[in-house]
């Protein structure tokens, strides 16, 4: 087995550093260099603009001519950056001669230390190293780093920093002082700072903390995230680092199993779905879930399909949680209707058909009878020039055209159907409002499944990207004269 490097955060403060070479990677070497404090002593016939208005500028000293290896005689550390492989391999030899470390960029072979891939947040660095075979992939690693740790944790680094010796002071033991940080790392610090906290607002919410009778005992929380309709490329960022934190997982079963792969591994999952023919948790059981855990000083996440607020009883929730005094967050996700016509090809408005776009669910029979009847405005939903997106509508298509064209909608307003939209079993199916329901059976279309109704939804014919094209209404395959099969032969010959 070969050994790996020795991981070394090195304090050059005050200490010289030879860096042999006057060019452009000489200046991005010093630039480090002085951003760590050390004093660089750079060695070379002549030097680059920025070399040399640093040098002009005091912060640098120059060793003007070719390598000697007296200039060793001060270094605790030396870089290579000269485009001489003989005058690199000479530094080096002379170097490990005198054990100095020693630094050839770009050449792996001739490093006693190398420089790492670095994300860096203030005080606070990661350093990735490959050991030096595979650079690309520390790269790699660092840009995946890079979207996962944002700049508000520099901010925190600092504010720890400063209030070290306070903290200590208060909680004078390991034990309680590391629950303490677990607490605060875990609480709502880090996620103020992203948001809404500077740095001395920051110090002084953690002196309250230390203010409290027992700093140390773990505060729970919630946060109500929306997971997007399935792609997990739809989750955002904030919704990610929400289930990296997650002690516990509450979701819906609309939440995909990809997405849920996303999620911190120790994490609780415990599926709290409504499905047919399944175990259902009710809303008052989903609410006794979340208190339970947040009393228990857990990170609860609440994970919903799509949007948290777009018919997915957030509100309630958060009704819940406020009257039980549990600190919650929102997370919004991309809601089906967005997603679903997006990876149809459908625009949810255009200037030319829609200048407005309503979300309707058909969840309930109440929610489908006539609005004398405690239902929907059905008059408003058949005016022209607007979107509907159904939720839940699978089971009502029936009733959503008996309402529709009894409200007057003409009997071929165009529809499209998404059955799993943005997954990789997604199916369209378009067609018209007269044969919207036999279509639907036609196809066996299945939950989770969105209607789009209005002229846009018949674009997804021609801007249908993702999968598979729309399928059609059965009339239509069914009708021979609308086969593409039989088309063909009477077009022009081409010439
Ligand atoms: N909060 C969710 C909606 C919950 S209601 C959101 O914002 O998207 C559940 C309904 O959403 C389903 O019955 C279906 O109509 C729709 N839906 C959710 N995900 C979907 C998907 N991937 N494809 C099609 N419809 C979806």
């Amino acid at each position: 087995m070969t050994a790996s490097l020795f991981p070394l955060f090195a304090d050059l403060r005050n200490r010289t550093v030879l860096v042999v070479g006057g060019g452009a990677v000489a200046e991005r070497k010093v630039e480090a260099l002085l951003q760590a404090g050390a004093l660089p002593q750079v060695g070379s016939p002549d030097l680059s603009e920025g070399l040399r208005r640093w040098l002009e500028a005091g912060r640098i000293r120059w060793r003007a001519g070719t390598f000697d290896e007296e200039w060793l005689d001060e270094a605790w550390l030396v870089i290579a950056a000269t485009d001489d492989s003989a005058v690199n391999r000479q530094v080096y030899d002379a170097a490990t001669s005198r054990r100095i470390l020693a630094n050839v960029v770009d050449d792996a072979e001739l490093c006693s230390f190398h420089s790492p891939a670095v994300v860096q947040r203030g005080l606070l660095q990661v350093a990735i190293s490959s050991g030096g075979g595979a650079p690309m992939l520390a790269r790699h690693v660092r840009r995946q780093l890079e979207t996962l740790l944002d700049d508000s944790l520099g901010t925190l680094a600092e504010v720890l920093t400063r209030q070290r010796d306070a903290i200590r002071a208060r909680l004078p033991d390991l034990g309680l002082r590391r629950r303490f940080f677990e607490k605060l790392l875990a609480g709502p610090l880090p996620r103020l700072l992203r948001r809404q906290l500077d740095a001395t607002q920051a110090d002084a919410y953690l002196h309250g903390l230390l203010e409290k009778e027992n700093p140390a005992l773990p505060a729970g929380s919630v946060v109500l995230v929306g997971a997007g309709p399935g792609d997990p490329g739809l989750v955002t960022l904030n919704a990610l680092r929400a289930m990296n934190e997650a002690d516990v997982i509450l979701h819906d079963r609309l939440v995909s199993a990809e997405v849920l792969r996303l999620a911190r591994r120790d994490a609780i999952r415990i599926e709290v779905g409504k499905s047919a023919g399944r175990h259902s948790t009710s809303q008052d059981e989903i609410h006794a879930l979340m208190l339970e855990h947040a009393r228990q000083g857990k990170r609860v996440v609440r994970l919903k399909g799509g949007d948290p607020f777009v018919f997915g009883r957030g509100g309630e929730e958060l009704e819940f949680l406020r009257a039980h005094d549990v600190p919650f967050e929102v997370i919004p996700g991309i809601t089906a209707a967005v997603a679903c016509a997006a990876y149809a090809g459908i625009p949810l408005t255009h200037r030319d058909h829609a200048q407005s776009l309503r979300l309707v669910t058909a969840h309930c029979k109440d929610s489908l009878s006539a609005l004398d009847e405690g239902g929907v405005d059905w008059s408003a939903m058949a005016q022209e020039k607007q979107t509907l997106a159904v939720y839940m509508g699978v089971a009502g298509l029936e009733k959503v055209r008996e309402q529709l064209l009894l409200a007057g909608a003409a009997p071929h307003l165009p529809f499209a159907l998404v059955e799993n939209g943005s997954r990789p079993q997604q199916r369209v199916i378009t067609g018209t409002l007269a044969s919207l329901p036999e279509s639907a059976r036609h196809h066996r279309v299945q939950s989770p499944a969105l209607l789009i109704l209005g002229e846009v939804a018949a674009l997804a014919d021609s801007l249908h990207w993702f999968g598979a094209a729309p399928l059609a209404a059965p009339e239509l395959s069914a009708n021979p004269q609308h086969s593409d099969n039989l088309g063909a032969p009477t077009l022009p010959q081409a010439a």
